[in-house]
């Protein structure tokens, strides 16, 4: 797993090719049909406008200032008012800030908000498919029953260098598949080598719910 500086610098890379491109499609499309799809004049990026853009907007211009200035605060920096643009650009800073005065959960819980972000702009432009639920909840939780589920497959943009206005010159976009069993509540995943650990795993916490089950009616 990469270092978690290169993976929010990775991110936030990301983040600011795909931002001007879901704002674009907006002001191109507006009225257009949900579902609709559009293709752009960026030839790489046709988007589809349809509700979960819209989305995927909402949830950067409400989430993406909160985050800075819940960021600035960490790091005693007096909050700025920013565009989302200089805000995305400005987390790396605050992310090394947090790294360097020994605020290393803050860090990680940057990182996640970040990467939380991107997932939603790529879900929201095609550039990932939905996670698939598993049908069992985390075995490592009980007071917080989350459903285990297959990540969907990631899109990733390759390419050798950004121009001038930051977008990447041929991009090609491969196809990330990751086989595993993952919790998006405590980040716990297993591979399919890990299978039948994580079935003895299940099975306990069915009979560790059941016993609690048991006794919280004997209680009565
Ligand atoms: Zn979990």
């Amino acid at each position: 797993m990469a270092a978690p500086q290169t993976r929010l610098v990775d991110d936030v890379t990301e983040l600011l090719i795909l931002w001007p491109h879901l704002a674009a499609a907006l002001e191109r499309d507006q009225g257009t049909a949900e579902g609709e799809r559009v293709s752009g004049d960026a030839g790489a990026f046709g988007l589809p406008v349809n509700a979960d853009v819209l989305d995927a907007l909402r949830t950067l211009g409400a989430e993406v200032p909160g985050i800075a200035s819940w960021a600035a605060g960490v790091v005693a920096e007096p909050p700025v008012h920013r565009s989302i643009e200089q805000h995305l650009r400005h987390f790396p800073r605050l992310h090394e800030r947090m790294l360097v005065t020994a605020a290393v959960k803050e860090a990680a819980h940057l990182a996640v908000a970040v990467h939380g972000l991107l997932r939603q702009v790529k879900v929201a432009i095609g550039l990932r498919t939905a996670d698939r639920k598993l049908g069992q909840f985390c075995p490592l939780h009980d007071d917080e029953l989350r459903e285990l589920i297959a990540p969907g497959d990631e899109g990733v943009l390759r390419y050798r260098r950004l121009d001038r206005d930051g977008q990447p010159i041929a991009p090609a976009v491969e196809w990330r598949r990751s086989d595993c069993a993952l919790c998006r509540h405590c980040g716990a995943a297993w591979e399919p080598s890990q299978y039948l650990l994580l079935g003895r795993l299940l099975r306990d916490a069915d009979n560790r719910r059941l016993a609690a089950e048991v006794d919280a009616r004997g209680a009565e």
